[in-house]
């Protein structure tokens, strides 16, 4: 077998591997069977200036993705070429968010920063070529001069400077002769193009401020459009990935890669961005969140931030999956809000249940004593109990799935706490919980209880009932009838206070993006975070921060990674059970 069918099997293998199909895998199958690379290499570009939100999620899952299934390489670069807004804080987390996320940069991270020497060398290059220039206008003249779409721009007065000239500014301009907005270098390219990014385009600014990686050893910035490609070349990217509104981009992405010259290009590729109804994806306007302190910060479990996901109990595998159900398209759309619940949902099927009742009525059993007397005859053998002191503690699996998870011990005793939706004196149609019509229901890993009588206050308002329990139904069904439906509960005396905090959306339009930066405050939807005080059962004050549960019939809850302690219980409810949306 020669070398090339050798490296042709290798390639089929590594282009099977993914089963998703979309048009950057199609091109990157086609370019890898074309045998154009050997090894195809993406990146992660985030600008330090902000945390990491679902929009960024999508270009993680596919820059990563992309190089896991293709057997590739991912680089995560930092694009720091603006220091005004970035900083260390933003770098830490950014990392820390995408390997939550499941994902690893080949080597180190990387700066745009670092690569500033040789993308100065290269700005004096293209001076040398005659293909940049120091423009001295005022700012206002450059925007002016620049014309608009239907209107070509016009030539700066320093555009045919000669060589000489212009790298003696440029470097007056590194040297910090020029002030801000004094200076800026500029490519030579054509101010009639009816591309306005065509129309000389900005290269470098003066900027007298520190960087947070390079510190007071530059005065001049490199422009985001120009840094960004010059470091795909550097790295040896293959496939360039950014989102739509790049597209008029590429043909100075191109110019810029073409000028300076490489053996092996890098290409850049458009995507449609992720837009999801009622989720805000704009950093400026997050952050703006956070500065005005209308959330409790970049974490807020409200927050469609990685950290604030993550704090909300969302786990990577479903914002994966999530990604995955979205696929990769050219159009633009709105993702439904649904879909990412249903993903987060369908990732939580297998965690360990509780029982935490959120609105607590208070029922007396008044035949507890004898009822449990003698539970050692009557359980069914599967029931393991142990009576104690007037309290039953009954033993059940903390996962209905996994038996490795260990058992729990949860105490049923003469008060107990049910839901207060659990109990109607007048019931709706179809109602099938309790009342007084419907007096019997089976209490969740419990026995068949009766409702006698319930206590109203001067509002008529329930505030108690008395019961009973069928001692022959721990484990058994109750002779003679049938008993539909099951409750949960939690024993009063037992039971432990905790904090649960409901969410909603942060902001009940459907497109928070149009809402104005300056009328964030008012946009917020009131119930976006209700905290109620429930009890639940003990075994959940000797869990850890960050552990998911399902409360039963309430929902999927995480025990809040910041605020819970075995002293001070407080959930984050992650996911309702059960929705109509069908993906
Ligand atoms: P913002 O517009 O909020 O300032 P940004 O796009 O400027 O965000 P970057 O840090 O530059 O933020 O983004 C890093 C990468 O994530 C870029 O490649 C960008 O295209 C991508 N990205 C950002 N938002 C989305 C989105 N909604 N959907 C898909 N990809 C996105
Ligand atoms: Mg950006």
């Amino acid at each position: 077998m020669t070398a090339t069918t050798d490296k042709n099997t290798k390639t089929d293998e590594i282009a099977a591997n993914s089963e998703k199909n979309d048009f950057i895998r199609a091109i990157v199958r086609d370019d890898l069977a074309s045998q154009k690379y050997s090894q195809i290499v993406t990146r992660f570009p985030p600008e330090p200036n902000g945390y990491l939100h679902l929009g960024h999620v999508k270009s993680i899952c596919l820059n990563f993705g992309l190089a896991k299934e293709f057997a590739g390489l991912c680089n995560l670069r930092f694009d720091d070429t603006n220091p005004d807004a970035e900083d260390q804080e933003f770098v830490d987390n950014i990392k820390d968010d995408v390997k939550w996320l499941g994902f690893d940069w080949a080597g180190e991270a990387r700066y745009a920063s670092s690569y500033f020497a040789q993308l100065y060398d290269w700005a004096v290059k293209l001076i040398k070529q005659g293909d940049a220039y120091v423009d001295l206008q005022s700012p206002e003249d450059i925007r002016e001069n620049r014309g608009n779409f239907g209107q070509a721009g016009k030539n700066s007065p320093y555009r045919d400077a000669s060589v000489e000239e212009n790298l003696q500014r440029f470097d007056d301009m590194k040297l910090g002769k020029y002030g801000n907005g004094e200076a800026v270098l500029r490519a030579k390219i054509d101010m009639a193009s009816p591309n306005m990014n065509m129309r000389d385009p900005i290269l470098y600014r003066v900027m007298r401020q520190a960087h947070h990686q390079t510190g007071d050893d530059w005065c001049i910035y490199p422009m985001y459009d120009y840094a960004h490609p010059l470091s795909d070349a550097i790295e040896g990217i293959t496939h360039s990935i950014c989102t739509l509104e790049f597209e008029d981009h590429r043909p100075f992405y191109d110019w810029v890669v073409d000028k300076v010259g490489f053996d092996k290009e890098p290409h850049q590729y458009e995507f449609a961005r992720l837009n999801v109804n009622h989720i805000l994806t704009s950093k400026r306007k997050l952050k703006k969140l956070v500065e005005d302190e209308l959330v409790s910060g970049w974490d807020d479990p409200r927050m469609p931030t990685i950290a604030g996901m993550r704090r909300r109990g969302y786990t990577p595998e479903g914002l994966r999956d999530f990604c995955d159900r979205v696929g990769v398209s050219k159009s633009d759309g709105v993702v439904d809000f649904g879909l990412l619940e249903f993903s987060i949902r369908n990732s939580l099927e297998h965690v360990n249940r509780a029982m935490a009742v959120l609105s607590p009525l208070k029922v007396t059993i008044t035949n507890f004593d004898e009822a449990v007397a003698n539970v050692e005859t009557l359980k069914k053998d599967s029931v393991k109990t142990r009576l104690d002191n007037g309290v039953l503690w009954l033993t059940q699996p903390k996962s209905s799935h996994d038996d490795s998870q260990g058992m729990r011990d949860i105490p049923f005793t003469k008060e107990i706490y049910i839901d207060k939706g659990d109990f109607e004196i007048t019931p709706p149609e179809g109602y099938k919980r309790l009342s007084p019509q419907n007096p019997e229901i089976r209490l969740r890993n419990s026995y068949v209880l009766k409702i006698e009588e319930h206590i109203t206050d001067e509002n008529g308002e329930v505030v108690g009932l008395t019961a009973t329990i069928d001692p022959k139904t721990l484990g058994n069904n109750p002779e003679g009838r049938k008993v539909k439906g099951v409750i949960h509960w939690v024993s009063a005396s037992l039971g432990v206070p905790a904090k649960v905090r409901l969410y909603e959306q942060l902001f009940t339009q459907e497109d928070p993006a149009k809402i104005d930066i300056n009328n964030l405050a008012a946009e917020i939807n009131p119930n976006s975070l209700r905290e109620v005080d429930a009890i639940v059962e003990p075994s959940l004050s000797q869990v850890n921060a960050g552990e998911r549960f399902q409360f039963e019939r309430e929902g999927f809850f995480v025990a809040d990674s910041k605020d819970y302690s075995p002293e001070h219980l407080v959930f984050n409810r992650i996911v309702t059970l059960k929705d109509s949306f069908k993906p």
